[in-house]
């Protein structure tokens, strides 16, 4: 396949579960659906194909007594696409349990592994969305999981969730239900609603620029990083910027939550595009901050 690709020059496409891609036309090349089934368990180390859906993989290892997945829990998607953007919610990120990732090189049929550092990982960034985009079909994953339980509870909303839930120590699976009802309230469901998540990345401060930033804005919601940087939601800016519910045709900022556009029934890619460059101008204006585009395009 790979073969017959160079030989007709064809761009290659590999798609996961397409939650985070937006096509603005139709892809001219070969598109590959991975089909690497199968979890290796291995003491706390799981090694996973990429065809295999993460959410399922998510309860799976908690099943097995294996935690460090659950903030993570109904990300949409396959395995193999979680380590493109370093998959992240609620205080958790996939390059923290990350062990190696094997993956084939689409100009070549090499295979390769990838070390954790080999793949750059930042917030919602790789090397797989930078110098390798398009060029590595990632096969398998390996992470490190932990049989000891270590609840991250760095999200008020979370907390609240469990707190509802009712008394006691919170279990891993208590945290995963927690985040799967908080998604649930928070998020539109994609099947019913297109979405591809997070439109947009939530824009990083250094502490003098937030502290100036305060100054002007003093209720802007921070957390922050290890690294010491702070991060504002860039749901806010939007909101407070007034786009909320602003739509182009059938594109729309959704009411539910402001860092989603939404297709409302037949939204066209000019649609999308243009009201994520009407948010993002808005935003520019009115708070000098330039927000950067979390989905691929194609
Ligand atoms: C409602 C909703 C909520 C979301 N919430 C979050 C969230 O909380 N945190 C978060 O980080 N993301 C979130 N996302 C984004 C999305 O779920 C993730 O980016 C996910 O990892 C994409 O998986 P996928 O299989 O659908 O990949 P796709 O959308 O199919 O592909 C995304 C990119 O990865 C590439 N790719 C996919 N699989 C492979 C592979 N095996 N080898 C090489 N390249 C590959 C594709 O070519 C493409 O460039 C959300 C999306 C939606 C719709």
């Amino acid at each position: 396949m790979l073969a017959f690709a160079r030989e007709e020059k064809l761009r290659i496409l590999v798609l996961g579960g397409g939650s985070n891609i937006v096509f603005t036309k139709n892809f001219d090349g070969l598109v590959l659906m991975l089909d690497f089934r199968g979890v290796q368990v291995d003491g706390q180390k799981v090694t996973v194909g990429a065809g295999e859906n993460w959410h399922w993989l998510v309860r799976h290892t908690l099943q097995r007594g294996l935690f460090g997945l659950e903030n993570l829990s109904l990300i949409p998607g396959l395995a193999g696409a979680a380590p493109i953007q370093n998959i992240g919610a609620y205080g958790q990120e996939l390059d923290q349990v990350f062990v190696e990732l094997e993956a084939t090189d689409l100009s070549t049929g090499e295979e390769i592994n990838f070390t954790s550092s080999d793949c750059c990982f930042g917030y919602r960034h790789s090397i797989f969305k930078d110098e390798l985009k398009d060029r590595m079909a990632i096969t398998h994953i390996t992470l490190r999981l932990c049989s000891d339980f270590t609840p991250i509870l760095n999200y008020q909303d979370v907390v609240n969730e469990l707190e509802s839930l009712g008394e006691g120590i919170p279990t891993a699976t208590d945290i995963s239900d927690a985040v799967i009802a908080v998604r649930k309230r928070k998020l539109p469901n994609p099947d019913k609603q297109g979405n591809v998540g997070s439109f947009f990345k939530n824009p990083e401060m250094q502490s003098q620029k937030l502290e100036k930033f305060k100054q002007r804005w003093p209720d802007v919601p921070s957390r922050q990083l290890q690294s010491g940087v702070h991060k504002i939601p860039a749901a806010w800016l939007i909101e407070k910027a007034g786009m909320k519910g602003m739509s182009i045709g059938d594109a729309a900022v959704s009411t539910l939550h402001a860092l989603v556009i939404v297709n409302r029934g037949n939204a066209s890619s000019g649609d999308v595009l243009g009201l994520g460059a009407r948010v993002e101008k808005q935003v520019l204006a009115e708070f000098g901050i330039r927000l950067e585009i979390e989905p691929v395009f194609y």
